[in-house]
């Protein structure tokens, strides 16, 4: 199944991002998380990517087939391309045609400085355009609420997303956001520029203040001051925190499907037991 057509019979359509085992790592942790995942009916859940060195490459795949095979459900998997030839690209892409994986979320990946980057693929376009001149996938891109960190101007940043769709992303997820009126301004620039696929909303709940510190460091997403005042005052009492950043998640989720999103996409940071919270809080709205 194509991700993309999901969005024609069902909105908003529901999905999970997880990440692999490092190199190394077993895969029965992630089969229990994937299991407990698939009773919350997801529409598909998506595997992240190692930018290069990282070591976790070839686990993503394996978790995606295992998702596939095992659990019946259609995993969405991440390739990032700054670190990678043509060359590995094709083997990646390859052994994908094998294990009947047909929906990539088409990276750049984030620049490292300890990893000189290879030359092949300069924006995650240039990832597009080499992927469907290879064969037959369905393609998905990154976007950015807040405008991605290296750009100069929210603007240029629109018209290079518009670039990415015209070369053949058919369906967008958001970095994580916590103030929706950020996600509203977005769409309307999107519709502005012409950016007419479906967009995924998405969503990271807090559930420790140190997680959120980096993870906000890292992508540059902006805190509101509600969010700031419920992270510093339950920062000391983790089960505290745990319930105010699901409940936030929950009014966030719910706030979106009232203005009609087309999708919610949970990182949930592989805890099912946050998810399952999180979903029950709005799954009534869905169904
Ligand atoms: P691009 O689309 O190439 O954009 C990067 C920058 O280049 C932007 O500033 C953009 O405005 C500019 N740009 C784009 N196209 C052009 C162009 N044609 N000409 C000039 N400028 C251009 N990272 C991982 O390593 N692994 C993962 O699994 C992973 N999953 C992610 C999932 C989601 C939903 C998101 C939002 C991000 C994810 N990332 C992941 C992080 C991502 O790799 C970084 O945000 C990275 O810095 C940019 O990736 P991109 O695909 O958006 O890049």
């Amino acid at each position: 199944m194509k991700i993309p057509s999901l969005f024609k019979n069902k909105k908003p359509v529901l999905s999970f991002e997880i990440f692999p085992p490092k190199r190394g790592g077993t895969l029965t942790n992630i089969n229990e998380t994937i299991k407990a995942l698939k009773a919350l009916e997801p529409d598909y859940i998506s595997v992240t990517f190692g930018t290069g060195g990282s070591g976790n490459q070839p686990l993503t795949l394996e978790v995606a087939r295992a998702m596939k095979e095992e659990y019946g459900i259609e995993p969405l998997v991440h390739l990032t391309c700054i670190n990678h030839s043509k060359a590995e690209i094709d083997s990646l892409l390859k052994q994908m045609e094998e294990y009947g994986l047909r929906n990539i979320l088409a990276l750049r990946g984030d620049r490292n400085p300890d990893i000189p980057p290879r030359n092949d693929f300069q924006h995650a376009s240039d990832l597009i355009e080499y992927i469907k001149s290879r064969g037959d996938f369905s393609i998905s891109g990154a976007c950015y609420p807040e405008g991605h960190p290296e750009c100069d101007s929210i603007i240029q940043d629109t018209l290079n997303l518009k670039k990415k769709v015209d070369t053949g992303a058919e369906h967008l997820i958001t970095q994580l956001f916590f103030d929706n009126n950020l996600f509203y301004a977005f769409q309307e620039r999107a519709a502005l520029a012409g950016i007419d696929v479906p967009i995924d909303a998405g969503i990271m709940p807090v559930v420790n203040k140190k997680q959120i510190e980096r993870m906000v460091t890292l992508c540059g997403a902006s805190l509101p001051a509600k969010f700031v005042r419920m992270m510093n005052k339950y920062e000391d009492k983790p089960e505290a925190l745990k319930d105010a950043g699901i409940a936030y998640a929950v009014d966030q989720i719910i706030d979106l499907i009232s203005h009609g999103v087309d999708g919610i996409h949970l990182y949930t940071m592989n805890n099912p037991e946050i998810a399952e919270r999180i979903c029950k809080g709005f799954i009534n709205l869905i169904k």
